[in-house]
């Protein structure tokens, strides 16, 4: 039923399409919901076409238990990333817990947050699976932790994260905790994790178009702010900031007072954040790309988060029992893991970067979209480049058997 609906949404999908983890495929709702809106921009003024999106927050919002005004659009998971813990209000000497599978622009984020910051960055135990170990983790909490930055499903590795147990550890210590989850909304359950920050993106198994990610921060305390303030998220909160109105022509004066810097006179500017997540959220960006994200929430509730779990799973499932073993390429996640992101890792023996390469396009040449992922995507935890294989709720058995020809050699 699923799959049927979700086909019928799309008037075309791409001949054998299984990259949802990488780009998935739009609905013609969302679709059209883009197009319009470009079109409405240009026929009354780009800013004068300015969508509501109430709906769409909240919707958005309540996949992982907060409100609509906890929900900040920016461009993309990565953007949304660098301005929540750019601005994270961490002091010298933090203590901050991630764990070797943690994405490869996080993990750049962090290295530089570390230096500029004197953050330190803690590994989280894992087991064999890169699986967080909730046991380890309670022990790295009680021993001190600032914050914890954890993916939910890692673009590399189909494992999905304990994020229940994740959550209640870190509540319990007072410790606050960055879901990314990127690539986990709309493809597992994401409500019961109680993270202090959610961190995503529109085109994955959302489904929405590309250009959009997300911010939602239901923990959102005091001192938390963007990475840098911007007038669509911040006020002046002193109003003669910056004045050109003082005695002399001298450089760095405020409305009759000394000089206090050397520069024109703004020096005295203080600047505070709105209320809510819009602190985080970029004014200017394409506002058609959010309406689009926000047709596709829409749609993915209606056609019921649960059943569309319930059928990835069963699909990456039976993509790994099928593909597991032939011609060499092995699972890199347990075989029956709940989720439709199926890894392979190439085989002993040959190298690695040729054999994925050449196997993404002999399955490019029977009309399959398969993705690869470098090591530079998750480089503590792929010894090589991977395979995969993440097909969308409408993705076609047949396409996996076709795979599964295209490697048997
Ligand atoms: C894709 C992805 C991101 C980054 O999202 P972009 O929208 O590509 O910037 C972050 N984390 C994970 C786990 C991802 O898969």
């Amino acid at each position: 039923m699923i799959a049927e609906s979700w086909r019928a949404a799309r008037s075309s999908v791409p001949p054998g399409h299984l990259d949802a983890a990488g780009c998935n495929v739009p609905s013609d709702r969302t679709l059209d919901t883009v197009i319009g809106h470009l079109r409405h921009e240009r026929e009354v003024g780009g800013y004068r076409a300015v969508p509501d999106l109430h709906a769409s927050r909240a919707a958005l919002a309540a996949m992982v238990g907060a409100g609509a005004d906890d929900v900040a659009f920016l461009e993309s998971g990565t953007a949304a990333m660098a301005a929540l813990l750019g601005g994270w209000p961490l002091p010298p000497g933090s203590r901050v817990g991630v764990t070797r599978a943690e994405y490869g622009s996080t993990v750049m984020l962090l290295y530089r947050l570390a230096r500029l910051r004197d953050w330190k960055l803690l590994e989280l135990p894992v087991d064999d699976d890169s699986r967080l170990d909730p046991g380890g983790l309670a022990s790295m909490l009680a021993g001190g932790l600032d914050l914890v930055v954890l993916s939910h499903v890692s673009s590399h590795r189909g494992v999905v994260q304990p994020a229940a147990a994740v959550g209640r550890l870190c509540r319990a210590a007072g410790v606050p905790l960055v879901l990314d989850v990127c690539q986990s909304l709309g493809h597992v359950d994401t409500g019961d994790a109680g993270a202090t920050a959610y961190v995503g993106t529109s085109r994955k198994w959302l489904a929405g178009p590309r250009g959009a990610g997300f911010l939602v921060v239901p923990g959102l305390a005091g001192d938390m702010d963007a990475a840098a303030p911007a007038l669509g998220g911040h006020e002046w909160a002193r109003r003669d900031v910056p004045t050109f109105d003082g005695p002399g022509d001298g450089p760095g004066w405020v409305r009759g007072q000394a000089p206090v810097l050397d520069g024109p006179g703004w020096a005295r500017g203080e600047v505070s954040p709105l209320a809510g997540a819009a602190r985080y959220e970029t004014s200017e960006g394409s506002i058609a790309a959010r309406a689009g994200f926000g047709a596709a929430v829409l749609e993915h509730q209606a056609l019921g988060p649960a059943a569309v779990h319930a059928r990835l799973a069963e699909l990456g499932v039976t993509a790994r029992r099928l593909l597991d073993g032939i011609g060499g390429w092995r699972a890199g996640e347990p075989l029956d893991e709940p989720s439709a992101i199926v890894t392979l890792r190439p085989p002993p023996g040959v190298d690695p970067e040729a054999a994925v390469e050449d196997a993404r396009s002999r399955a490019a040449e029977a009309s399959l979209l398969i993705g690869t992922v470098p090591v530079g995507r998750a480089p503590a935890d792929l010894p090589t480049p991977v395979l995969r294989i993440s097909p969308s709720p409408g993705a076609y058995q047949e396409d996996l058997h076709a795979l599964a020809r295209v490697l048997d050699r």
